[in-house]
């Protein structure tokens, strides 16, 4: 008797290609990779220049099309448009491409900080975090297509948000739209540490406002008649450190604290925003919740907390630990241990892997000093990296 094969062998991923010729492919053409990141990088795109990151995108959907893809923008008035592209394939549904355009980096960092090849290095704004992780996905696809002809083995739909630096408010619902038709999500962001580990788990990520209205008063003259916004701040700040868990990799950072007008008045105001980072979803409405009821310990204070968690965080799922077994097992063949990391950075990643959508995070380039000076990549890792990222379309 034939049995039917379960639902859930069906989906099963491909198996690993014959990766013998990946490596020195992308060896010989490791020269053509470090020209594309600089004409990337050269290219200045901070989040909130939108003729900058417009540049940037019309160039990659010129250079995608040259490849086949049928390039997409969803329009965005206030930020960069955010850049789609379809390429067709044999097979299945389409595995995406999940990258951003703009850079942390004000117009003109170039002039201080130009790109230069150094010390085996690619330096420049925007190299690690993540020009390098795009001009992956061009030389990726680029030689699927010379492997495989124009019909890639399986369709691979590549999405390139504008305002990721920025909390992702734009993109948000597109990512999470285009990710639910695709079987798998790589993300390019960078690598994670001198190894380049990919990312398995980054910590979900909240901001909140809280806000103190105590009773202005003069502090010579009617020091008792003030009530002082910034004493209260002080007991709420410590209030809130109480609740970071490191255990629970749940953290509390009270990040920036305003109040007063000056010295001799008892502040009437006084306010102070909050970063919260929790490793677990089960987590987000406790810490909301605490938040949120916070009490004055002066009562003649006032506190209004307003905010929430808008990244979920990405957990190390069953699905998601499956997509690292297999870029672990391709890596080996490529003669490498590809190690795994959890973070406390959030990504767009963070956005499809909270919908269960099997998602494998820090496929970019290898380097350090992300949104600082030294920002850098190693050249000698491209080559492997590409060859990591094809095998992986041709195989999830
Ligand atoms: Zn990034």
């Amino acid at each position: 008797m034939i049995k039917k094969t379960p639902k859930k062998a069906a989906q099963k991923t491909a198996p690993i290609p014959d990766l013998s010729n990946h490596l020195r492919y992308f060896e010989d053409r490791r020269d053509d990779i470090v020209q594309t990141i600089r004409q990337l990088v050269e290219v200045e795109s901070p989040s909130d220049n939108k003729a900058g990151v417009d540049r940037l995108g019309s160039l990659l959907a010129g250079r995608f099309e040259k490849l086949g893809g049928h390039a997409k923008f969803h329009r965005v008035a206030d930020f960069g448009d955010h850049l789609q592209v379809d390429f067709p394939g044999r097979r299945g549904k389409p595995v995406l491409l999940l990258g951003h355009l703009d850079s942390v980096y004000p117009l003109g960092t170039l002039a201080t900080m130009p790109c230069r090849v150094d010390k085996g290095r690619l330096w420049g704004p925007g190299a690690f975090d993540m020009k390098s992780g795009i001009a992956f996905m061009l030389h990726a696809i680029e030689a699927l297509r010379v492997w495989h002809g124009d019909n890639l083995p399986r369709p691979v739909t590549i999405l390139l948000v504008s305002d990721e630096e920025v909390g992702s408010n734009t993109s948000r619902r597109i990512t999470e739209s285009v990710a639910r038709n695709c079987s798998a999500v790589l993300v390019l962001e960078p690598s994670h540490g001198p190894k380049g580990a990919v990312k398995t788990a980054r910590k979900g990520v909240g901001e909140y406002l809280l806000k103190i209205t105590g009773k202005a008063a003069h502090s010579g003259l009617d020091f008792e008649k003030g009530e002082s916004a910034i004493v209260e701040l002080a007991h709420q700040i410590l209030a809130i450190s109480k609740l970071t868990d490191l255990k629970r990799g749940l953290t509390l950072n009270v990040g920036k604290v305003q109040g007063g007008t000056r010295s001799n008045v008892i502040p009437a105001e006084a306010s102070a925003v909050i970063d919260a980072r929790i490793a677990r979803m089960k987590d987000a409405t406790g810490i909301d919740r605490r938040l949120r009821s916070l009490k004055p310990v002066n009562r003649k204070c006032k506190l209004q907390i307003t905010g929430g968690i808008n990244r979920p965080p990405m957990e190390r799922t069953p699905v998601v630990t499956e997509l690292y077994r297999k870029a672990a097992a391709i890596a080996k063949i490529l003669g490498w241990n590809l190690e795994e990391a959890a973070v406390g950075g959030g990504s767009d990643g963070n956005f499809t892997a909270g919908l269960g959508i099997p998602t494998l995070d820090g496929l970019g380039g290898v380097g350090e000093g992300a949104h600082a000076p030294h920002e850098s990549i190693l050249i000698s890792e491209l080559p492997r990296r590409v060859a990591l990222l094809a095998a992986l379309i041709e195989s999830v």
